[in-house]
């Protein structure tokens, strides 16, 4: 599933084509992707509206138009958004296809059918429930070690649970939790409110740190993730402990393990991690 690299990298690569660009036609071949408005109205209303600029919320991508409305776009676990400046080829999985004036295109296709689109008014994006109630950006200075200290007092599950829970902090998904752990030293299923003020400290900085180099790298791609322009992220090649079980740690050589936290797939170095 994208996370908070992935989409900021999505995000970018829109930001250079697609603001000024007039939509002149939408082709809806799956309506299950359209959760906001009815189908017909998406399609009937969409063109003639002017990309303004693309924005970003956790792992939201915001499309502004013109008449103050936003295309709100969740990529969940197979969507994918590309962008050409000539027709491609579609298949089964291209379920929404955004065509501009000057006959470039947009689509969005999706293997697993979970991915979201929403068209609404800017005003009325609290409307959008996951996204209303988004923690902080992990870059904004909302996001601080003192943050942590105040929230993760208060919670009853493991740290992991707590970083994955978007309310939390926006944007961190199993990849980048893992590797975020494993930078500082915690072992994924320690009592969040176990955590020391050093502790904290340096998983905040772990954070900001992991999500940063993956930013840089243009994401991470372990199956279907691409950037949009159709290009693979680079970040696979840095991850320490995410799906390297049973691999020797870069820090100290003993074994990677894979264990379940949260219900989810976790990889961890046994001795480095306490
Ligand atoms: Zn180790």
């Amino acid at each position: 599933m994208p996370e908070l690299p992935e989409v900021e990298t999505i995000r970018r690569g829109l930001e250079k084509v697609l603001p000024g660009r007039k939509i002149s036609k939408v082709d809806v071949r799956y309506s299950g992707s359209i959760k906001m408005p009815t189908v017909s109205k998406f399609t009937a209303k969409l063109p003639g509206r002017r990309v303004i600029k693309i924005g970003r919320r956790g792992k939201y991508l915001q499309i502004f138009l013109d008449n103050e409305s936003v295309l709100v776009i969740h990529l969940r676990m197979t969507g994918k958004l590309i962008f050409s400046f000539t027709p491609l080829t579609i298949d089964k999985h291209t379920h929404v296809i955004f065509t501009f004036s000057d006959h470039s295109v947009l689509y969005f296709n999706d293997i697993r059918k979970f991915g979201t689109i929403y068209w609404l008014p800017i005003k009325r994006m609290y409307e959008i429930k996951g996204l209303a109630c988004l923690g902080p950006e992990p870059f904004s200075p909302e996001f601080c070690p003192g943050y942590m200290a105040e929230k993760l007092a208060k919670k009853k599950t493991t740290i992991k649970a707590v970083l994955l829970n978007q309310e939390f902090v926006a944007g961190l998904g199993n990849i980048y939790v893992d590797e975020a752990l494993f930078r500082a030293q915690i072992h994924p299923q320690r009592a969040a409110a176990s955590l020391t003020q050093k502790e904290m400290a340096a998983l905040y900085r772990a954070i900001c740190e992991v999500l940063q180099e993956a930013i840089n790298c243009r994401g991470t791609t372990m199956s279907d993730y691409r950037d949009a322009t159709g290009a693979y992220g680079g970040f696979q090649q840095l991850l320490r402990v995410y799906r390297r079980s049973g691999k020797a740690c870069l820090v100290c050589g003993y074994p990677i393990e894979r264990i379940i936290v949260a219900g989810r797939g976790t990889h961890y170095c046994p001795n480095c991690q306490k």
